[in-house]
């Protein structure tokens, strides 16, 4: 049975009126930038997330630009970011004029290693950009106390992770900010672009609306230049419609990830975190959810150990119709554009990139198509 990736038209079609209606009162209403539905969805966020300020912009990389650029953050300034990230973490961090500097991720959780950014620290660092990759939050536990002690701002990019939790905290709501995408492949999926900074501080909120606006107060009289990264009206009035819905969507995904684990992790072969990962008959390795978190699956990311093994595995996947996709095949301190910045050695970035493959998981995967996807890779396996 063919099995998409991601099949957007199956949330949003039980959803078509109240879409609609949404769409009506912006037109009607004749009010196309900021304004009261800005205004809202802004509430409705920041309501959602237990923070003072929430920031409607135009899309999650522009979230992390102008964060940064609130930040201060600028030439001869280094920021701190994985390596095995999507590009927006580090392009933002070189737009601003400041060197990405490229720490390695830890193999389970595919997020930030705390003790590799620790070495990586010198008097010019001036953030850190813990990634919450595939919807679990970074060791925030050790990144936190790390960035207090050498004065270090955090601006968590939460684009895959709104709505997961860290103990009792939202990701994006534990460092100085949190940026998150309303992409529509992320967890709250908008239509088109679309991105949110939330933050508890009042000055980094005022800077953050003053930059979302070409720096602009009053109107025509600039004391700083920013740029024009306003989110639209009729995209936050449809946005308004999705997110009650978004706890309800991560539940979803949850008891797929959850059936994935029972029914892949009896396969032989197969193993959880790192217990026997290192073993040579180890044929895939599945994602850990790690205790006091809640894991909100934008992606389920497998990891295929062996050459080639993983490539053979989506071909064998694709030839069932089954939709899959590798975040992200080349870590960012291999990309091209960084050929410039001091060579770095980051091996467990280096493995993931060779090894992952994200299989379904979007809230509406029927039984069936879920069956599909096990049983095909069951059967690659025990080939
Ligand atoms: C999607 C994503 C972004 C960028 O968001 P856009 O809305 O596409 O600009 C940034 N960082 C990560 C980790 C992402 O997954």
């Amino acid at each position: 049975m063919p099995v998409p990736l991601l099949d957007l038209n199956r949330q949003n079609s039980q959803l078509h009126a109240e879409l609609m209606a949404a769409c009506e009162r912006v037109l009607r209403s004749g009010h196309f930038i900021q304004g009261a539905e800005v205004e809202a969805f802004e509430a409705d966020c920041a309501r959602f997330l237990g923070v003072k300020h929430a920031v409607a912009v135009s899309s999650g990389t522009d979230a992390i630009l102008v964060a940064l650029m609130a930040l201060d953050i600028g030439p001869g300034d280094e920021v701190i970011c994985p390596s095995f990230t999507f590009f927006a973490t580090a392009g933002c961090v070189a737009r601003v004029g400041a060197t990405p500097v490229f720490a390695d991720v830890d193999r389970r959780t595919f997020n930030l290693d705390a003790t590799d950014v620790a070495r990586r620290i010198t008097p010019r660092t001036k953030a850190l950009i813990p990634v919450h990759l595939f919807g679990q939050t970074a060791d925030m536990d050790a990144l936190l106390p790390l960035a207090r002690a050498h004065r270090l701002a955090v601006i968590e990019d939460s684009a895959q992770a709104l709505g997961a939790r860290h103990g009792q905290s939202f990701a994006g709501t534990l460092g100085d900010c949190g940026t998150y995408s309303f992409f529509p492949s992320k967890n709250l999926g908008g239509f088109g672009d679309g991105g949110l900074v939330a933050t508890n501080r009042d000055d980094l909120a005022e800077r953050i609306r003053l930059l979302r606006t070409h720096g602009a107060k009053p109107k025509y009289y600039h004391a700083v230049v920013g740029g024009n990264f306003r989110l639209d009206a009729l995209q936050c009035a449809l946005l308004r419609v999705k997110l009650p819905r978004l706890p309800a969507y991560c539940a979803a995904r949850q008891s797929h990830a959850a059936s994935y684990h029972l029914a892949l992790g009896a396969l032989p072969g197969v193993a959880t975190g790192t217990d026997c990962e290192t073993r040579p008959d180890t044929r895939l390795v599945l994602p850990v959810a790690s205790p006091g978190r809640t894991h909100i699956w934008n992606q389920f990311t497998l990891r295929v150990p062996g050459a080639g093994r993983r490539d053979a595995l989506r071909q064998h996947l694709a030839q069932a119709g089954i939709g899959t996709e590798i975040y992200y095949p080349l870590p960012l301190h291999r990309q091209q554009c960084f050929a410039h910045l001091p060579s770095v050695s980051l091996p467990v970035s280096e493995l993931l990139a060779g090894e992952v493959m994200s299989v379904p998981v979007f809230p509406e995967l029927s039984p069936s198509e879920h069956q599909s996807v096990v049983e095909t890779i069951a059967a690659f396996l025990s080939r």
